[in-house]
């Protein structure tokens, strides 16, 4: 068993730490206050090849593995910054890596290489699903070598700033499937070619997001928009989901270290009662407890990705580290809260952002209760709870 790091690992995170320090919290800040896109920070990003990481080479993208990319994402998060507005790119690869034709690698994979198209966007929620995607309604309708699809999305993030949209319908009715997750198809939609017939209203939330409502009228779809075969979506999308936790789980990681080390610098300078504030052990043992919990998600992230990278069952890992991370950055966030007394309600410390972002991660993409259902269920043999 070995747990370093190789070089060329520990180079990565060297380098898209230098990278991440060009744009700095102030940067950051700039963006959540103004409710804009990092654009300068993601065209960075991609210029430098990081989005691309886990394209093969042979399409252009640098054919790295999972735990290489969860280190690109952790670090941005590490750094003050915020990956959501660009992570989506390298967990919905998987879906098209593992099921897309080779017409669809071929056409797609290079230019979103180059940074020509961005494939940030990902519609699976419904407003009357919720966290049951099965009972999704979103229908696509084959009609001769098309598909017509009617229906709507909830909290579709980075539709404006995506050419692409990675989209789960049904293509059999909920009532008329054996099991429940079958008649599900997933769909590469080329917004370019969508016309008018996607309406998108953004939802404002409390994080700098750009989430939306998506009302689905009438698209038509080419059959080559299809991924693999129709029906078997749901199980496409698990691919990306094992993707997307370990990923999400590595930018907690790295929000929960960015609390860490802000808070303890903070609190070694902080004087009060003629003393540095993290002499008290009500302020030095909560940084300290999060720390812990911080390093053993990092461990978990560390078993998820290397065996999704092997190719090997990695589910109850992958929701392991997105549970595990998102609680620990959660503590950590609400550690540093508490060490800036009063500052931390200032955004010019910075505090109360990274506080707002880390708590999504509480309940998106899969809320954790959901998690725990899983693993009750799943890996210790409980009756399933809903
Ligand atoms: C900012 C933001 C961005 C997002 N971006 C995207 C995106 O790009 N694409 C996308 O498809 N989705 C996106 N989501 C949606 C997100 O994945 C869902 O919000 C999340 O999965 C929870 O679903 P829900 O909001 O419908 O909650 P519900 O399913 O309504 O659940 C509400 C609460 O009830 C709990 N609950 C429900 N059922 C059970 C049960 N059986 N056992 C225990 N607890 C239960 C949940 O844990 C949760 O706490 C985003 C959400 C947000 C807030």
């Amino acid at each position: 068993m070995d747990f370093e790091y190789s070089d060329s690992q520990r180079e990565i995170r060297a380098a898209v730490a230098a990278l991440c320090a060009r744009f700095g919290n102030e940067y950051w800040r700039a963006c959540d206050e103004k409710n804009a896109y990092p654009d300068e920070f993601v065209k960075t990003l991609s210029e430098a090849g990081w989005l691309s990481a886990l394209i093969p080479q042979e399409y252009g993208g640098a054919g790295l593995g999972m735990l290489e990319a969860s280190i690109i994402l952790e670090e941005i998060n590490r750094s003050g910054g915020n990956a959501v507005a660009c992570h989506a790119q390298m967990y919905t690869m998987a879906s098209i890596l593992k099921h897309g034709s080779a017409d669809q690698k071929q056409r797609y994979l290079p230019r979103i290489a180059s940074g020509e198209l961005r494939l940030q966007s990902f519609g699976i929620t419904e407003p009357d699903a919720g966290s049951e995607t099965p009972r999704i309604k979103t229908f696509a309708r084959r009609q001769g070598d098309q598909y017509v699809v009617n229906g709507q999305k909830i909290f579709t993030s980075r539709y404006q700033h995506s050419d692409m949209l990675l989209l789960l319908t049904r293509t059999t009715p909920f009532d008329q499937v054996k099991k429940k997750t079958d008649g599900m198809s997933l769909f590469l939609v080329n917004l370019k070619e969508s016309g008018d017939a996607i309406k998108a209203v953004p939802i404002a939330t409390m994080v700098n997001h750009g989430t939306n409502q998506l009302f689905i009228d009438n698209l038509v779809l080419p059959r080559e928009a299809l991924i693999g075969e129709e029906g078997k979506g749901f199980s496409y999308v698990l691919s990306s989901l094992n993707a997307e936790r370990i990923l999400v789980g590595s930018e907690s990681i790295g929000d929960g270290r960015w609390f860490v080390e802000y808070s303890v610098k903070y609190s070694n300078e902080r004087r009060v009662f003629n003393r540095p504030i993290g002499m008290n052990q009500g302020v030095q043992f909560p940084i300290a407890k999060a720390h812990v919990a911080v390093q053993a998600a990092d461990l978990m992230r560390l078993k998820a990705a290397a065996l999704f990278d092997a190719g090997l069952p990695c589910g109850a890992e992958a929701n392991m580290t997105k549970y595990m991370a998102s609680e620990a950055a959660w503590e950590a966030g609400e550690a540093a809260m508490n060490a800036l007394g009063g500052y931390g309600f200032a955004k010019e410390y910075h505090v109360e952002r990274k506080w707002r972002e880390a708590r999504l991660y509480r309940t998106a993409p899969i809320s954790n209760n959901l998690i725990l259902s899983f693993v009750g269920e799943h890996l210790l043999g409980m009756p399933r709870s809903y």
